[in-house]
């Protein structure tokens, strides 16, 4: 497993496995590997000859306020992660080389960029497309792999990718979630020993959503309002939105026809969570 830092270096290396067309799988990150990321990393080791995990906390996602600085960065670990899941390369760049002095070009996903997370985080998917923009040039993969756990992430990319004709396949995978039913993501290590059992509500309130479907309830703004009720028991727990939308157009949804999307943010002390489930 090979270490890039350098952007040119990576271009290279991918070029030349290009020409011997051996096909190329990226999974970007932010690092802080979790299994939920390694699920990914697994699917592009199966279906790839060679496989690319880009690491790279991405300040042009961050707002002013958030958590750019603390953001976890185990790297070592990462490293034996990816070393034990057979990867190639970890593209590891550095933020001045992604950005510098002077950089100007941004792309936006217009009418899906502002919703959901979009709302309390404007910019964030800004940063978002023209990072995973950057490194599709860069890398030019045949398959780049997402995660179902950022939802509107996965929405944006896949409508970027058919708008501007980027030639990549995107895959998006299930949520990967622990035994207690948690949704795995880097920014549970800010989450105390009762953070971790109050953060359990948000799946419970997915869970919630999902027996209301079964038993036939298909009012959105009645299932909202009953997971709103059972988020708000916990006094730790601060809902951001709970929103039934369009799995497409992330649009609102009042009455459930066929598929939807139930996707909700709450901030557990200083953890910003997200989680969701796909009605199908
Ligand atoms: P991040 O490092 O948080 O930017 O995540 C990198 C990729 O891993 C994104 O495509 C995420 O959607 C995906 N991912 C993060 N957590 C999970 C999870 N619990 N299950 C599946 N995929 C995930």
């Amino acid at each position: 497993m090979k270490i890039i830092r350098n952007i040119k270096e990576m271009s290279e290396v991918a070029k030349k496995h290009r020409q011997r067309r051996k096909s190329i799988g990226l999974v970007p990150t932010m690092g802080a590997l979790h299994e939920g990321h390694l699920s990914l990393v697994r699917q592009a080791r199966r279906e790839n000859v060679f496989v690319v995990v880009s690491i790279f906390v991405n300040p042009a996602q961050f707002g002013a306020k958030e958590d750019l600085k603390s953001y976890p960065e185990p790297f070592k670990n990462d490293l034996v992660s990816c070393r034990k899941e057979g990867v190639d390369i970890i593209f590891h760049p550095e933020a001045k080389q992604i950005y510098p002095e002077g950089y100007k070009t941004y792309v936006e996903v217009k009418n899906l960029s502002d919703l959901l997370c979009g709302k309390p985080r404007p910019g964030h998917f800004i940063g978002v497309a023209t990072i995973v923009t950057k490194f599709f040039n860069i890398v030019q993969p045949d398959t780049a792999y997402f995660g179902q756990k950022d939802a509107q992430q996965a929405v944006i990319i896949k409508k970027m990718v058919k708008d501007l004709n980027i030639p990549v396949e995107i895959k998006v995978m299930p949520i990967v979630r622990q035994k207690d039913g948690l949704a795995m993501s880097s920014r549970n290590t800010y989450l105390s020993a009762q953070g971790k059992k109050d953060a359990l509500v948000l799946s419970q309130s997915l869970n919630l959503a999902k027996d209301l479907i079964q038993k036939g309830l298909r009012d959105s703004h009645k299932i909202i309002h009953s997971m709103n009720n059972l988020i708000k028991n916990k006094k730790a727990a601060k809902i951001e939105y709970i929103a039934i939308v369009d799995s497409k157009n992330l649009k609102p949804i009042e009455i459930i026809k066929n598929h939807c999307l139930i996707a909700l943010a709450v901030k557990i002390g200083k953890a910003r969570l997200i989680d969701n489930y796909l009605v199908t």
